[in-house]
């Protein structure tokens, strides 16, 4: 007998059918005598319909320009948002009765699984097992309403978008489980996206470290807090498909610690992230401080700076600044510099929103050398300009323009050979 959790992401439970295809799958686990914690998403949508209705309504106060109590939502967005894991939970729950296993449904107050007050983005803070151990050693199927939890002050909170995968991985080691389960709509981790490279592979294992970077470079499977989690606690998550026939084999990916096989390969995985977008300041004074008084302005306007680059002009004491910060952040990035341009000092602003960001990475390049030469090998080859660079241990990346997407990752794709096992 082992203690399981199953995770089961929007498109799994997107309407009756899949969740009673997803009842099946928890029935035949918790039938092997197995003790099963079951983490859901709502149905795929759902959320992004939620959202929608409450920036609708929000931007309502800004048309009317009323804005006497005006200010912050987070705790309403959440009210609002969260209730689509409690359909979903309600849902599976009758789905599993109706087979006759024995299940009941939990939301995150009623665990309580508590978080910080950070509304929107909240993290968790501990996970009470007095309730849920007892039931589930009396043969109850634990039925958790994923991505939701409670703040201190009882409220409802939200972990961020994606945040079902960290109630997932939180659940699992609260409950000491043996097992994680992580089941999507794809039947694991690929070298890179199949819809651009068809000859993608699945790979077997992956590193947490890899993964981490994988994920927050922007491939989408698993959000970046359940993967740290994980790895802190060395607890490894098996990511397969809800989308199989009886009896397939199902392997999945397993996300684990580090063996010699995995640094034997250079180069795991090539990620791409649209969601970035560049800026460069031009002509910023040279001379000590400067960079830092810029992140100070896009940290006070609560904007992440990720690549940055330098360059110096020699003929007068002059340097451009290019870095890059989330699309979403660019209006707001550019109000910030333009207010501070007298206090920083520089001649005008650049933009543009029309990057991508294209990464490999591998455990394997920490002591495997020429990655980069075969990186910008390969680009150049296909007459593809870099405009900003970043590494870090296991991982480079490049910024392009975003029309070459695809055309670069595939040239990567190739060029480590990731299609051969
Ligand atoms: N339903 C939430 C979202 O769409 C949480 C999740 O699916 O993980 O972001
Ligand atoms: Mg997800």
């Amino acid at each position: 007998m082992a203690r399981i959790v199953m995770k089961f992401g929007g498109t799994s439970v997107a309407d009756l059918e899949r969740i009673r295809r997803v009842a099946d799958l928890v029935a035949s686990e918790a039938g092997d005598g197995n003790e099963v914690a079951v983490v859901v998403s709502a149905m795929s949508g759902e959320t992004n319909r939620l959202v929608a209705l409450v920036d609708a309504l929000d931007s309502d106060k800004i048309a009317e320009q009323t804005n006497s109590l005006g200010g912050a939502i987070d705790d309403e967005y959440d009210a609002i948002v969260a209730s689509g894991e409690q359909v979903t939970s309600g849902l599976l729950a009758i789905a599993l009765r109706r087979r006759g296993v024995k299940a009941r449904s939990w939301l995150g107050w009623q665990i309580p699984l508590r978080t910080d007050s950070a509304h929107s983005k909240a993290r968790i803070e501990s996970i009470d097992d007095d309730q849920l151990d007892p039931s589930m050693k009396a043969g109850n199927v634990a039925v958790v309403a994923g991505f939701q939890g409670m703040a201190k002050s009882g409220r409802i909170s939200t972990l961020g978008r994606g945040g079902s995968d960290t109630s997932a991985v939180a659940l699992a080691v609260a409950l000491k489980a043996d097992r994680c389960d992580i089941y999507t709509d794809v039947d694991g981790i690929y070298t890179t996206d199949p819809r651009i490279v068809p000859e993608a592979r699945r790979l077997n294992r992956i590193a947490f470290e890899e993964m981490l970077e994988l994920a927050s470079l922007g491939a989408k499977v698993l959000q970046v807090r359940s993967v740290e989690l994980a790895m802190n606690n060395n607890l490894p998550i098996r990511v397969l498909t809800s989308f199989v026939e009886n009896g397939a084999a199902n392997p999945g990916t397993l996300v684990c610690h580090e063996d010699e096989n995995m640094e034997e390969r250079v180069v795991s995985g090539v990620a791409y992230s649209r969601d970035e977008a560049q800026i460069t300041i031009l002509r910023l004074q040279d001379k000590p401080g400067m960079v830092a008084k810029v992140c100070k302005v896009m940290s006070d306007a609560n904007i992440i700076v990720d690549m940055i680059v330098q360059s110096i002009s020699r003929s007068d004491n002059a340097a451009n600044l290019t870095f890059t910060v989330g699309k979403r952040d660019l209006d707001k990035a550019q109000a910030a510099l333009e207010a501070a341009k007298t206090e920083i000092g520089f001649e005008g602003i650049k933009s543009d929103p029309n990057v991508t960001k294209v990464s490999i990475v591998g455990i394997g390049m920490r002591s495997h050398t020429g990655v980069a030469q075969t990186m910008f090998e390969a680009l150049a080859e296909r007459n593809i300009n870099v405009e900003v660079i970043a590494t870090s241990e296991i991982k480079i990346s490049v910024l392009i323009n975003a029309e070459y997407t695809e055309l670069a990752v595939r040239a990567l794709h190739s060029a480590f050979n990731l299609a051969v096992a």
